[in-house]
């Protein structure tokens, strides 16, 4: 039995040898949408959609102060689309369909969160509320969990999602860890930084999700501009907590990471 899983994540089609698992983006928060990557998790960013935010502002999620895109929310590092417009969801399903087709080794699902804690009350979602006799917190997990739940039954290949690496209150991006549990393979859970040069944090987080989680998970490293020795010392610690690692958006860095484990291991 293989002891670690190392992995690529990456916005071009690229496939490395000698990792165990890939993550490549079919479609990105700009909106556009590439063709599927053969034998690679196929990355689908859900409601995050820059493009479709600009060409059809009616289905961009509101806050109640104003809409989910960066101009008017500077928290935000993306535009938002409202998770109520069933036409945009029947776009993404269609879109899964397809990808689930083609010779791909999995589909993961990036955005499936509220764009943030105050989100979303527009017109549409405070009816569904009242239809569905749910509470703010309980409606926002709600279409969260049924959305990853209809993409479980239309796809064979293997499923996961990206979490929101807050491993206590998911709740605020309308997130139900059991709930999404029963329906995805394993979670993926981006602990980035832009220079990792101090690393308490990483650890608390890193042994939280692995205390919380019952599901296989990775945790994702960021390497874009990362000094070498210290992206070497956040994956040897998340490596105390779990066996997979993923490395985001530096193949060459990635491959440093792959062969320092392998060897760290034997
Ligand atoms: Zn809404």
């Amino acid at each position: 039995m293989q002891n670690y899983n190392i992995g690529i994540y990456s916005h071009t089609n690229e496939m490395p040898p000698g990792f165990d698992i890939y993550f490549n983006y079919l479609k990105d928060v700009t909106g556009e949408i590439a063709k599927p990557v053969k034998h690679s998790h196929n990355i689908i960013s859900c409601f995050a959609d820059n493009k479709t935010a600009k060409q059809n502002p009616e289905l961009v999620a509101y806050s109640g102060k104003n809409r989910a895109l960066r101009s008017e929310d500077k928290t935000l590092y993306c535009d938002w689309i409202c998770h109520s417009h069933d036409k945009y969801s029947s776009g993404l399903l269609k879109l899964i369909r397809e990808t689930d087709k083609s010779n791909v080794a999995g589909v993961h699902l990036d955005s499936i969160t509220m764009p943030g804690p105050d989100y979303c009350v527009c017109d549409r979602c405070q009816a569904k509320m009242r239809d569905l006799n749910l509470s703010f917190y309980e409606f926002r997990m709600n279409e969260t969990t049924n959305f990853v739940k209809q993409i479980s039954k239309i796809t064979q290949k293997e499923l996961s999602i990206t979490l929101y690496p807050d491993p206590f209150y998911q709740e605020r991006y309308g997130i139900d860890i059991a709930a999404l549990s029963k329906y995805i393979d394993y979670f993926l859970i981006p602990l980035y930084d832009i220079s990792y040069q101090s690393l308490y944090w990483l650890d608390i987080l890193a042994h939280a999700f692995a205390k919380r989680l019952t599901n296989p998970f990775y945790i994702m490293l960021y390497a874009k501009n990362i000094n070498l020795e210290n992206l070497k010392n956040a994956a040897r610690l998340v490596s105390k907590y779990t066996k997979n690692i993923i490395i985001s958006y530096d193949n060459d860095k990635a491959a440093e990471i792959n062969k320092m484990i392998r060897i760290f291991n034997n």
